[in-house]
């Protein structure tokens, strides 16, 4: 499994796109791991989760072939996971020699949106809807949506996808899991997790992690065997209310052995 992440800031970006705290000035002033898009990733290539607004930064940044994604997956409707209006750009007349149609997934209110906004045609274009805990063939991966504790307004999605031997879990926007979801993972196995710690040491766990809810979750991860000696946990989508840079979110996450992700980061198992 290649997994190349896009984007590991929480909607605001980082530094944030309007803000003069001092830790988005410092962020700005030490560039590197502290520049933070929104998010988004590849698997293998061709498989994408999310389209946020600043695909086209990722594109030209790591040097991306997007006509080679045949399938998109959306976690939910938050302008930074989701903006379809780009997509029209995959679309005869701004696309050439581009294969058709891409496929996307999501939830009703995604597909809803895609639907409205894309000036598409079948041929170009298929939407399938997804509900949490059925497993689906997606390109050469299974994907199994589970539900999230993020908007009570729509189902947000977490995924469980298995490309041949190695398991992810795609873990953005989903506060602490909801029992049904932790009854489905505990039964499953996963090689790399990728979890939400937008709210860093700030208090709240619910719509978002913080670092106490992603160090437990690992903890029962472990304790169910969902996570083997070999697995890797990873942490993303920070918010810059947080006020912690890249080199101090190493060392909070350094004794409990859990990776800090970063923009352009390519996992490979
Ligand atoms: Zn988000
Ligand atoms: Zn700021
Ligand atoms: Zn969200």
């Amino acid at each position: 499994m290649k997994l190349h992440i896009l984007g590991t800031a929480a909607s605001e970006g980082f530094p944030a796109l309007f803000c003069k705290c001092a830790h988005c000035q410092k962020a700005r002033s030490l560039g590197g791991k502290n520049i933070r898009t929104r998010t988004s990733a590849i698997l293998d290539d061709t498989l994408k989760i999310d389209f946020p607004p600043d695909t086209l930064h990722h594109v030209l940044r790591d040097n991306l072939d997007l006509a080679k994604i045949q399938h998109l997956l959306f976690t939910h409707t938050h302008h930074d996971h989701f903006y379809p209006e780009d997509l029209n750009m995959r679309l005869p007349g701004y696309a050439h020699g581009v294969q058709y149609p891409l496929h996307i997934y999501g939830n009703d209110t995604a597909l809803a949106k895609c639907s409205q906004t894309l000036k598409k045609q079948n041929e170009h274009v298929q939407l399938h809807l997804l509900k949490p805990f059925q497993t689906y063939q997606i390109g050469d991966t299974e994907v199994t949506p589970l539900l999230a504790d993020h908007n009570p307004h729509e189902t947000c999605l977490l995924f469980h996808i298995k490309s041949g031997p190695t398991s992810l879990l795609y873990g953005h926007d989903t506060g602490w899991f909801p029992d049904e979801t932790w009854n489905w993972l505990e039964k499953s196995k996963v090689d790399i997790a990728l979890l939400d710690c937008t709210n860093g040491n700030l208090p709240e766990f619910r719509n978002h992690m913080n670092v106490n809810a992603v160090t437990v979750t690992k903890n029962r991860l472990q304790q169910c065997n969902v996570l083997t000696e070999q697995s890797k946990v990873y942490v993303t989508h920070f918010s810059h209310n947080i006020g912690l840079l890249h080199e101090d979110l190493i060392k909070i996450f350094q004794p409990y052995d859990i990776e800090v992700a970063y923009d352009g980061l390519i996992i490979e198992r």
